[in-house]
């Protein structure tokens, strides 16, 4: 194949990974031919300071465990390592260096979350630095707002309604969170007490 890898960038908190993540990084690499999809753990998310986040290492863990059946997916560890609140700005930058100038990057995230990127740091440098992948889900409607021109597309994957704050929700009710999260994670946050007593808002 000539040119450069098609990269798929899968940035999240994942506190947990669920599968709404999965499903949608699974069809934006079929649908856009990538030859993998990074999951990126976020550091300290910086849009998160009014909530306990689960530790770096645990969201990183929960991630290795959810992907490591699926040959294209794996997880840098790129946002943990670098100190300070993660921009998605610094994690292309570091997946540029390490991954070379011929990788093809298409930073993959929730189609309302596009209208947002005006809003993050250094957004103009962005554009230059990956495609933008808006999921829509089925009968969505997208939220209004301003769209940065240029290198953005929208694909729309099945609906998975399940979300992190619904599994926290769950496992702090005692309630299942199986067939939500891959079965790895469910023991994970068990053998953990991950979200026990844990308060969201
Ligand atoms: P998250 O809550 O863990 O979710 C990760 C992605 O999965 C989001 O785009 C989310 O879209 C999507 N998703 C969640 N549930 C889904 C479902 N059921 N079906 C399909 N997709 C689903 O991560 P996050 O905290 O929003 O962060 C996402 C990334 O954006 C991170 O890499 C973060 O660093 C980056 N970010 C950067 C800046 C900045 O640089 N200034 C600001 C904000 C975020 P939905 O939102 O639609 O659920």
């Amino acid at each position: 194949m000539s040119g450069g890898s098609r990269i798929g960038v899968m940035g999240g908190t994942f506190d947990p990974i669920h599968n709404g993540h999965l499903v949608a990084a699974s069809e934006v690499c079929h649908a856009l031919a990538l030859d993998e999809v990074i999951f990126v753990p976020t550091g300290q998310p910086w849009q998160k300071a009014d909530r306990d986040v689960a530790s770096a290492e645990d969201r990183f863990l929960m991630t290795v465990i959810a992907t490591a059946a699926n040959p294209l997916f794996t997880v840098s560890r790129v946002d943990i390592d670098r100190p300070g609140e993660t921009y998605t700005v610094d994690t292309l930058r570091d997946l540029r260096a390490a991954r070379g100038p011929d990788a093809e990057f298409f930073f993959i995230i929730g189609a309302d979350a596009l209208s947002g990127l005006p809003t993050w740091k250094h957004a103009e440098d962005l554009l230059t630095l990956a495609h933008f992948v808006g999921c829509t889900r089925p009968g969505h409607q997208l939220a209004g707002g301003v769209l940065l021109e240029g290198r953005f597309s929208l694909i729309e994957v099945p609906a998975v309604e399940v979300s992190s704050t619904v599994c926290r929700e769950r496992v702090r009710a005692g309630l299942p969170i199986r067939y939500l999260v891959p079965d790895g994670v469910v023991e994970y946050i068990a053998k953990r007490g991950l979200y026990l007593g844990q308060d969201d808002d």
